[in-house]
């Protein structure tokens, strides 16, 4: 595969972008390959800039889930695009994206919007603590919510030690607040809670999480979760910012049957563009400024070009029959990815796991429940695996701890061609 054009473009860009990148995952470090510069991308299928087309599994971690340039999507930026990008000022698209918003997520009473995910945990966060009064915050292993300093904490040594930071550049104070516990372990999060249960403002959780590869809670747990953060009074925090719009209309929350206090959303909301939020009951809602004493803001926060390819995304996805044959198309690929695995003689090292329209492998024989069992993969294999995927015309995650997402684009023959190339890409990984 001829990769002369991302090779020189990755060079140019590592002299003016730290990494040449602007995401660090996008660098295909831990999958030792050249990131491939994308020229264009319609429907399922994206190409880079030698030309060489791909079936796209990342779907811009997560976003797509129409495909990409969604002729709705498309035709709603250009109109608003005529009418101008940004006032800095309320519009009607912006009342009309929160109201379906509302409508569609069963705990969220009132949304506020804002430009990235990472807005989104950060602001809940700080309203969390704002409404109670308390500084602590509970999280999970593995649980990402973005760069905000205060959760990038890994766990200390002790269960309820102080975090310690897992960047540099954040101080060990800011991180003090936060504790960490591993997920589907309900003894862990009780002791906690136990234990500083009145200190606790938030536990923020992905209800399924999916930044340490994909990892789903056990029966009754996020109803136990639930159970113990009201008893003390601990606003209980959704990160729906990957499960939002994308396990049912209603997120994780109408999927699982649990009403959060707090969720926050980002991806699918925004359609391909920059957009977060955050919501849930009023009366927490209502505790931000102008009204509440809580201060939040953002010169493009519901920025009228986002808002459109939300609404437009939105309403393709509440048309009857999308998430069953996202569903059904998730199936075929997992069921057929489980069958190259075992003719390539590879079945045993692999855990498959699913959830909708998310999908991963594993290179572990470990059935994956929490983030240590994700970190026996062995991911010199996922990297040989991920190699030859892509060198066959199949993109997926340049990470083994990231996911698969299905859009409404991929047909069949994108699957088939999928399970062919795995054939051949477990055979060399084995
Ligand atoms: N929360 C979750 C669950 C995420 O997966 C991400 C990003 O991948 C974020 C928050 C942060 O969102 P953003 O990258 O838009 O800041």
């Amino acid at each position: 595969m001829n990769v002369r054009r991302s090779k020189e473009l990755f060079e140019e860009a590592k002299k003016y972008i730290p990494g040449g990148v602007n995401s660090p995952v996008r660098a295909f470090k831990s999958v030792g390959d050249t990131p491939r510069f994308i020229a264009k991308a319609k429907g399922s299928h994206i190409w880079d800039v030698d030309g060489n087309e791909y079936i796209d599994y990342v779907c811009s971690w997560g976003p797509m889930i129409l495909g990409h340039a969604h002729p709705s999507v498309v035709e709603g930026i250009k109109e608003q695009a005529e009418k101008g990008t940004s006032y800095g000022a309320p519009t009607e698209l912006e009342v009309k994206l929160a109201k379906m918003i509302v409508e569609m997520v069963p705990s969220v009473e009132k949304v506020r919007m804002v430009n990235s995910g990472t807005e989104a945990t950060m602001s809940a966060i700080r309203l969390a603590r704002g409404y109670t009064g308390r500084n602590k915050v509970i999280k999970f292993e593995g649980g990402y919510h973005g760069h905000v300093d205060a959760l990038l904490v890994k766990a200390g040594s002790g269960l309820t030690t102080f975090g310690v930071p897992t960047s540099p550049g954040i101080p060990e104070d800011f991180a003090k607040h936060t504790i960490t516990v591993p997920f589907n372990d309900i003894d862990a999060l009780k002791k906690v809670i136990d234990e500083v249960g009145n200190d606790v403002a938030a536990v923020i959780m992905e209800p399924v999480m999916a930044n340490a590869g994909l990892i789903i809670p056990e029966e009754g747990y996020l109803e136990k979760v639930r159970e113990l953060t009201a008893e003390k009074g601990i606003v209980l925090i959704f990160d729906e910012v990957i499960t939002g719009f994308r396990l049912s209309p209603g997120g994780a929350q109408q999927y699982f049957n649990i009403t959060p206090d707090l969720s926050c959303f980002g991806k699918i909301i925004g359609g391909g563009l920059p957009v977060g939020a955050f919501g849930g009951k009023k009366e927490i809602m209502d505790y931000l400024a102008p009204e509440g004493p809580v201060y939040q803001a953002g010169t493009l926060s519901g920025n009228p070009l986002a808002m459109i390819a939300g609404i437009k995304t939105l309403e393709e996805l509440q048309k009857p029959g999308v998430y069953e044959s996202l569903r059904e198309k998730t199936n075929k690929l997992s069921e057929g990815l489980k069958e190259a695995a075992k003719k390539a003689g590879i079945y045993d090292k692999l855990c498959f796991k699913q959830i909708e329209s998310i999908s991963i492998v594993y290179f572990t024989n470990k059935d994956v429940k929490n983030y240590q069992d994700a970190l026996t993969s062995n991911t010199e294999a996922y990297a040989v695996f991920f190699r030859k995927m892509l060198e066959q015309g199949v993109y997926l995650a340049p990470s083994q701890f990231e996911v698969a997402f299905m859009s409404t684009a991929h047909t069949e023959e994108d699957i088939e061609k999928t399970i062919k190339a795995a054939e051949v890409a477990f055979k060399e990984a084995a």
